[in-house]
Order: structure tokens, then sequence, then C-alpha cells
């Protein structure tokens, strides 16, 4: 039996695409081998990633000003690796400070040597707001503004893209990416690690604007440098195989199920419900200031934290597992990523009501 699977990442995957891929483990198109022992650099591996890549950009809707990189070290080696490849030491970048994740990426870019300046910093409301589009003013002499559009532990998420000017615009997408219909012309830089919404972990897909390119520190290591992974067509060496191959499944999955339109339908629709179950409890809560309620993870209390142990073990024991908070936060979190069923939503406030009867 399938669980629903709840954790913030890795994640769950659909599970249409874990069986095309066990179907195809032992002979992977003919070649008698899966397609985690195929050369990487032969022809059927060179057009299985170069077909992902063409499904990214359908998909996604990449112009073809940016290049797409397949990088290695997942989201964190990007805290490091965006200051390495747009700045030089010293240079000034703004950051949007909002939670756990954009503080990580701070300390990548203070690290590099970087003047960090934090236009707006979401401390006073512990970290439960984004801040209004108009409290901050981004000047036009820094390198770029860094945002976090869903932090992943808090479960906040911008309603809005920020607006730069002609200051490029870097954006950690990783708990959100392909969940939504995202504009990527306003960006000059998007990354995200797989394991939440592309596949499993190992792979890091960086989209970069083509004028951004060219400008990398000469300590930068060659496998973060973005030209050189370009011009490789992000085989400087060996690429994570099996990541690449299963992201291009996913991404299939999403065209076939009616892209990123129809996949925005269904997240809103299963986190509407899921707040709604919340906000109409009495018993259970959700910090986050409305506006910025994240589509993609869910915190939530109870009202006694002594009930939130037996809350995450009866609802795994129901077959709803990885429940429990993130553990610098405590409390509950449903991560309710693109593969997350609304069946399986439905189950998670079935279970919640059926909780606060015994408990409340
Ligand atoms: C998960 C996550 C990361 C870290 O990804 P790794 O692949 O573990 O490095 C970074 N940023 C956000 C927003 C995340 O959700």
């Amino acid at each position: 039996m399938r669980a629903f699977n709840f954790s913030a990442g890795p994640a769950m995957l659909p599970t249409a695409v874990l069986e095309q891929a066990q179907s195809e483990l032992l002979d992977w198109q003919g070649s008698g081998m899966s397609v985690m022992e195929v050369s990487h650099r032969s022809k059927a591996f060179v057009a299985c990633a170069d077909q992902t890549e063409a499904l990214l950009r359908e998909v996604l809707g990449v112009p073809d000003n940016y290049r797409v990189l397949f990088l290695q070290g997942g989201a964190s080696a990007q805290f490091d690796a965006i200051p390495m490849n747009l700045t030089a030491p010293g240079d000034r970048v703004a950051f949007l400070h909002t939670g756990q994740w954009s503080a990580k990426a701070i300390k990548g870019a203070k690290r590099q040597g970087l003047d960090v300046e934090v236009l707006a910093d979401e401390a006073a409301s512990g970290y439960t707001t984004v801040p209004a589009a108009d409290s901050y003013r981004v000047d036009p002499g820094v390198a770029y503004l860094h945002y976090t559009p869903n932090e992943t532990i808090g479960g906040v998420e911008f309603d809005y893209v920020p607006e730069t000017g002609d200051v490029p615009l870097v954006a950690d997408f990783s708990s959100t990416i392909l969940s939504r219909p995202v504009d990527v012309s306003r960006y000059g830089l998007i990354y995200a690690g797989a394991q939440k919404n592309m596949g499993p972990s190992g792979l890091c897909v960086v989209l970069v604007r083509d004028d951004l390119l060219g400008r990398a520190r000469p300590t930068t290591p060659s496998v973060l440098q973005y030209a050189d992974m370009a011009a490789s067509d992000s085989m400087l060496n060996t690429p994570p195989t099996f990541s690449l191959y299963l992201l291009g499944l996913i991404l299939q999955w999403v065209k076939e199920t009616g892209g990123l339109t129809a996949m925005a339908e269904r997240n809103q629709a299963k986190a509407s419900a899921l707040y709604a179950a919340i906000d109409g409890s009495g018993f259970y809560s959700n910090p986050v200031a409305v506006n910025a309620r994240s589509w993609m993870n869910v915190p939530f209390l109870v009202p006694d934290a002594a009930l939130e142990k037996p809350f995450v073990a009866e609802a795994a024991a129901a077959g709803l597992t990885s429940l429990a908070g993130h553990r610098s936060v405590g409390g509950m979190r449903a991560s309710i990523y693109n593969a997350m069923p609304i069946e399986g939503v439905r189950a998670l406030i079935d279970f919640m009501a059926a909780f606060e009867q015994s408990n409340g």
C-alpha cells in the first residue's frame, strides 16, 4: 500500500512515474541495462537529457535567452555558486529575509565576501509574513535581489513577484517550481533543488539569463561555473543520470495531466481545503498571514504541544506519514506538493477531524 507522504523533501513522487521507472528498470530502451548503467556520453542518454531540457523549456515556458543547467550539490550549493558566478568580492547585493532558507542564502553571500543589504526582515512577525511590495526599494547599484518565493519550513509564500527594474531578480524556487505557471522573463536566475516537485535529490536546476553568464570569479569550481556548464550541456563531469531521467518522466506527467495551469488549479484546491479545515476547527491553527500562506507547505498547531507526538504517530498508523514539523519549529507540517493527490488531503482532513473529536 502506498502511503500519503507529507514529507517536505525528499517528497512523494507520482505513482505513475514510479511505475514507469520500475517497468524500465532492468531494460531501458532495449539496452539490456538500467538507465543508471549506460554511459552519460551514449547517444541514448544524451537524447534523454536533451528531451528533459526540451520538456522543461516547454512546460515552464523558458525563453530562448535562458540557459538550463543541471547541477549537483542541491540548492544549497547555489548559496555560494550564485555569488561566485555573478559578483566580485565586495559587490553589493540585496536580500529579502523571510525565513530559514533566505537566512542560509544570506550566509552564503556573506561567506563569499559580498556586502549584503537586507531590504526587509520579517523577524518581527516570527517569519509568518512577506514584506509588502511597496515597503522596500531596490537600489539600482546592487548586483541582484535575492528572495525565496516559498519558505518551505515556515510555509510562507510571496503573493507577488518583487519589482526590481534593471536589477536581476534571483529566486530560490526549490519548493514551488512546477506548482503553477511562472513568468521566467521576470527573473535573472531561478534555481531549485529537485526533491520537492522535480524528482529525486541530487539534482539542482538553474535557469540563468544569457547576459549573466561569463562573470564568474576565476576561483569558481568548474562544476559550479555556469558558462562552462552551459558550454558542456551540463556534462563537464558525470551528471546525476537517474535524477535527470526521472525529471524527464515527471515533466511528461505534468504535461499529460494538463500542464502548469491545471497543476495550479489542483494545488490551489488542495491548499484551500486544508486551510479551510484548519481555520474552521477552533482546535488547529496556522500561524501564517493569510496573504502569505503557502500552497505547498502547510504548518499547523494543536492547542497543547503534548498532543503533537500522538497526532503524528496516529496519522502515520493511518497511512499519513511525515507530518511532524521541521525540527527547528515543532508543531505539524503537511507538505502537499504536486504529487500529493486530493484524496491524500481529504484523508488528512478526515483524520484531523477524528483526532479533534477524541482529543478536543
Ligand atoms: C529544500 C530546500 C533547499 C535545500 O535544498 P538541498 O537540495 O537540500 O540543498 C533550499 N531552499 C529551499 C527553499 C528548499 O525548500
